[in-house]
């Protein structure tokens, strides 16, 4: 009998090489001559169309999916294709709460494996809405850690305009913008979003 085939979040925040983990993951698999379908958000152009990239320079082409796509049908369609040992999709952050199920009903009823990596909280200290379905959802969850410039680990994010500021509103996902992010603790974020320490 095959084991059970479970859903997976691996969540982090911003720069903590997520990406990496996944090409690697994924990797893994292909070295035992198995076969392992890739998906991520088509909003993310950062390696190109199709593709998942990491910051030390790995990439594999990988299927899109926009809010339309309905991923249970998709993978099920994969499998027409050939077998798959294991599904990963990077930028999960952005998975509506429909296609989270829809990727639980290819777990439970395809029974294929489905990792899913993404960032749990926004630059606003919100979830995320795949994010937030993941958590609730997911078989197992597993956190890919980075830290802090003061050692501790870092499970925020702030994001910066051009100028180095710190911006505290905004829309969740700004695509082409000069911003960049910075992951940090809990206290320095709310440091470097304006909340003072009392006491
Ligand atoms: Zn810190």
């Amino acid at each position: 009998m095959r084991a059970m085939a479970k859903l997976y979040f691996h969540y982090s925040t911003m720069n903590a090489g997520k990406s990496t983990a996944l090409l690697q993951a994924s990797h893994n698999y292909i070295e035992r001559g198995m076969q392992t379908h890739l998906m991520t958000a088509r909003l993310d152009h950062r390696a190109g169309e199709g593709r998942i990239g990491s910051r030390i320079g790995l990439s594999a082409p990988a299927d899109t999916f926009g809010p339309e796509t309905d991923l249970f049908d998709a993978l099920a369609l994969r499998l027409k294709g050939g077998p798959c040992a294991c599904v990963f999709v990077d930028e999960a952050q952005f998975l509506t709460e429909d296609q989270v199920w829809q990727l639980a009903r290819a777990v439970d009823d395809l029974n294929l494996p489905v990792m899913c990596y993404g960032l749990r909280v926004d630059f606003r200290g919100k979830l995320f809405p795949g994010s937030a379905a993941l958590l609730a959802l997911a078989d197992e969850m597993r956190e890919v850690r980075t830290i802090c410039h003061c050692g501790r680990k870092a499970t925020m994010v702030v994001r910066r305009d051009a100028e180095g500021r710190t911006v505290t509103d905004g829309a969740q996902v700004q695509v082409g913008g000069n911003e960049t992010y910075l992951s940090l603790c809990r206290r320095h974020w709310r440091e470097a979003t304006g909340d003072r320490p009392r006491g």
